[in-house]
């Protein structure tokens, strides 16, 4: 039975050395676990060694084993949830361990029993009450009910631990006590180590399908997202008439500004533009960067002649007020053009809008830039 669940550990110490070769996200905390999973490993196999091995090594050394993968597990989910490392008490319970397993001896069962029992209890409290609101928010309650499940399995396991010890009762490897606690601790570690490997995948997939539709250098939505939602605002203005608006954003003379003031400045200069383009905007509005140095204003429920212009004035005003400056220290001067269009009723789809408001920034381009033009339909 000790055999199995060291080997099964070992396993797990696989897995989180090859997960954390293969990929970067949470590649520390799961060296911690791969540590976590070593070390009860090794704590195991030296119960498994029992009586031939030497007493300091099957007994205090595998006690101290078993405290310290439980130090590297808390401490790996610490990291996984990039909360403030613990170090001070942890570097405490460790040190008393050291100094308590070498006072206790190895011969002294009950002693070395009750002792690393209440270490291990208090690490566990640590990381329970710790962690648990980071885990609620990001993973919601059933998650951080089947997170908590592991530690709290533990909890009881080393209660009974203290209980036995404090009253003296034999603990025999074979007993049917000890038959359970092997039981629970193979199920707990299970459970731990799937969990994360799932938390851990959950976490990359949400991060990936967040990149997958922001822009990298201003934050904002990308053109995909930007499609999504202007599909869905075409089909809600099918079904309940009420008219959209699209505010198509070009940055005037931008070559000029990468050109002659170099393009970190350029890039700068844009996320400046984003800023200003969001902050300006209503909360109900949609920005996003859909090119170079081009982004769309979608106005949910709006008119252009009246909500589109209005708003694309403000946003014009806004940007020539940005103050950038050049390493050189040299003013960087920002103007941009809008195009403005309105949804029609009978727009067979989503582009349509998109084409006249690209007509209507064509012509503010023509008419000399740095204004805003609306669309009008050629008679
Ligand atoms: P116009 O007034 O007619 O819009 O002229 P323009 O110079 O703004 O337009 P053009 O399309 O000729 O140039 C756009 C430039 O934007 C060219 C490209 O190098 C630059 N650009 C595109 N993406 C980025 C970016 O991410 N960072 C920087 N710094 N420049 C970019
Ligand atoms: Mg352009
Ligand atoms: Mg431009």
């Amino acid at each position: 039975m000790t055999t199995l669940v060291s080997l099964q550990l070992l396993l797990y110490a696989v897995l989180w050395l090859l997960c954390a070769a293969g990929l970067q996200t949470a590649r520390a905390a799961m060296l911690h676990w791969m540590g976590y999973a070593l070390a009860s490993a090794v704590s195991i196999a030296l119960i498994a060694w029992r009586p031939d091995g030497p007493m300091w090594l099957t007994h205090s050394g595998s006690s101290f084993a078993m405290t310290l993968s439980l130090v590297l597990a808390g401490r790996g989910v610490e990291v996984f949830m990039h909360a403030r490392p613990s170090n001070t008490p942890l570097a405490i319970v460790v040190l008393v361990a050291v100094l308590g397993l070498t006072w206790i001896g190895p011969q002294d069962t009950y002693g070395r029993v009750a002792l690393m029992s209440s270490l291990n209890t208090l690490i566990l409290l640590l990381f329970l009450t710790r962690l648990h609101p980071a885990f609620l928010a990001e993973f919601g309650l059933p998650a951080t009910l089947a997170a908590a499940s592991p530690p709290l399995a533990l909890l009881g396991l080393n209660g009974f631990f203290i209980t036995q010890a404090l009253s003296g009762s034999s603990f025999d490897i074979g007993s049917h006590a000890a038959e359970g606690a092997w039981i629970i601790t193979l199920i707990a570690a299970a459970a731990f180590n799937y969990l994360f490997l799932f938390l851990v995948g959950t976490r990359l997939v949400s991060t990936l399908r967040r990149q997958a539709r922001q822009d990298k250098l201003t934050g904002l939505h990308n053109r995909r997202a930007m499609e999504d939602r202007l599909q869905l605002e075409w089909v809600r203005a099918q079904r309940f008439g009420k008219p959209y608006v699209v505010i198509c954003v070009d940055v005037d003379h931008f070559k000029r500004i990468n050109d002659q003031h170099g393009h970190a400045t350029g890039d700068k200069a844009l996320q400046l533009v984003a800023q200003a383009l969001q902050a300006t905007a209503r909360d109900t509005d949609h920005v996003s960067r859909i090119g170079g140095e081009e982004f769309l204003v979608l106005m949910p429920e709006s008119t252009a002649s009246e909500e589109g212009v209005a708003l694309a004035e403000r946003l014009r005003k806004a940007l020539s007020e940005l103050q950038l400056v050049d390493p050189a220290n040299a003013l960087v001067p920002l103007r941009a053009s809008f195009g403005v269009a309105q949804s029609l009723p009978d727009d067979p789809d989503q582009e349509r809008v998109l084409h006249r408001a690209d007509q209507a920034l064509y012509e503010a381009k023509t008419s000399g830039r740095n204004q805003v033009a609306l669309y009008q339909a050629a008679a």
